[in-house]
């Protein structure tokens, strides 16, 4: 386990006040800035003066005083030295691949990742000549052999979606520092529990639509790196971040600086009700996986990585076996039992659960499905605060009984 702690490495951020001496920052709205002097405006298209230097703004597609409160913030989570927010997590990885690559260059991805990434890399990014191998994260002899000449990166997700498959990421950052390669995490899963960049990662990627924001009403990014990259997403001329536009709103980033306070509280209390609710569904015999249960089979390898004292995250999968009866386990757990909400999406206060096959992994074609090991049964939780842990234990082992799912 590391000693790493994101959440006093957020405290000892400086802290924003409100304009007036509010206890919460205040929003900049605007989305132009004044100055005094025309001959300052030049000053900030050149980048001698602006955020960093003089705390001077030009444009908030550029840079915004509130957009850049919750990047310091996330960056300091991380122990990057930078970050920028997006308008999506999608927009976070499509803006750091376009950055990171060229046409011709190629890119080493895990196979284990959300259906959406897939798809930008099969299907859209060759395209644009950027070709990706797909590769098994836990086989480090199928990364080191899928390098080439070309190869410019290295993309996993620290628990993959949906199979929960962990990237050794100390091992690959070491791969990738040998072959210089650009390492790029994303650790939608795991804020918090895993700190990638802390682990060797350049670049740790979010989706902050889940568990950061943890209310499921806004969607959002966060890209956290060294400054250098993180300025070159935002070059006036050529930055991926700052020409493509998917600019996060300041109201949203102060939605997110609201509830980063209690993210460690959350991603604690998600950790602990999963194990609990995963230990039941073991005790009965259901094919479940679970990276805090000794049986998930790289149960050592995220014993490694974690962060002490934030558990194994908020993430399950049950293996049904077939899809109509992932469909029954499903609707029975929501509509017999309030156990939780069909819906995809993860990191909300309640439940969601989802059919992952025919859901978030749609995208990657059957026979890749079943190369990444992922069934058409498989089901999805990520487990919710609400409800008494009990209520909730006693509600996931009468639907197990009920449908005699220990049989399957
Ligand atoms: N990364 C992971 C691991 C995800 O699960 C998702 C969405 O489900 C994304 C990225 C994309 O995030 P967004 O929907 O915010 O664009």
């Amino acid at each position: 386990m590391q000693d790493y702690n994101p959440e006093q490495a957020i405290l000892t951020a400086r802290r924003e006040f409100g304009e007036f001496g509010g206890v919460t920052p205040s929003i900049a709205r605007a989305s132009t800035f004044t100055v005094l002097d025309p001959d300052e405006m030049s000053c900030l298209f050149e980048g001698t003066k602006g955020p960093d230097i003089d705390k001077s703004y030009l444009y908030s597609r550029h840079f915004n005083p509130t957009v850049n409160l919750l990047s310091r913030y996330l960056a300091a989570m991380e122990g990057t030295e930078a970050a920028v927010c997006t308008a999506s997590g999608m927009a976070a990885i499509s803006c750091t691949l376009m950055q990171l690559c060229k046409a011709g260059d190629h890119i080493i991805s895990s196979n284990a990742i959300y259906g959406g990434t897939y798809a930008l890399l099969d299907k859209l990014l060759p395209e644009m000549n950027i070709s990706t191998t797909f590769v098994d994260p836990v086989n480090i002899d199928e990364i080191k052999a899928a390098i080439r000449p070309e190869t410019k990166v290295i993309f996993a997700e620290t628990a993959g979606n949906p199979i929960l498959k962990v990237t050794d990421i100390p091992v690959i950052a070491g791969i990738a520092r040998e072959n210089n390669l650009t390492f790029v995490v994303d650790n939608t899963f795991m804020p918090m529990i895993i700190s990638p960049a802390v682990l060797g990662a350049d670049i740790v990627i979010y989706s902050m639509t889940k568990f950061i924001n943890g209310a499921s009403d806004l969607l959002s990014g966060a890209i956290c790196a060294d400054k250098s990259f993180i300025n070159r997403l935002m070059d006036l001329h050529t930055g991926r971040a700052m020409l493509f536009g998917p600019t996060m709103d300041p109201r949203c980033a102060f939605d997110i600086i609201q509830r980063l306070p209690h993210l460690a509280l959350r991603m604690k209390e998600h950790s602990r009700r999963a194990q609990a609710i995963a230990e039941a569904l073991f005790s009965l015999n259901v094919p479940v996986t679970y990276p805090g249960l000794p049986s998930f089979p790289q149960y050592e390898t995220i014993s490694a990585l974690i962060n002490r004292g934030y558990g194994y995250g908020g993430l399950l999968t049950v293996d049904c076996l077939t899809r109509e009866k992932a469909g029954e386990f499903l609707s029975y757990l929501q509509n017999k039992m309030q156990f939780g909400l069909i819906a995809v999406s993860l990191g909300y206060f309640d439940t969601l659960m989802s059919c992952s096959g025919s859901s978030t992994a749609s995208e990657i074609n059957p026979d890749d499905q079943q190369k990444m090991g992922l069934s058409n049964g498989l089901v999805r939780m990520s487990i919710g605060l609400t409800g008494s842990l009990e209520e909730r234990v006693n509600q996931i082992e009468s639907t197990v009984k009920a449908l005699r799912m220990n049989c399957i």
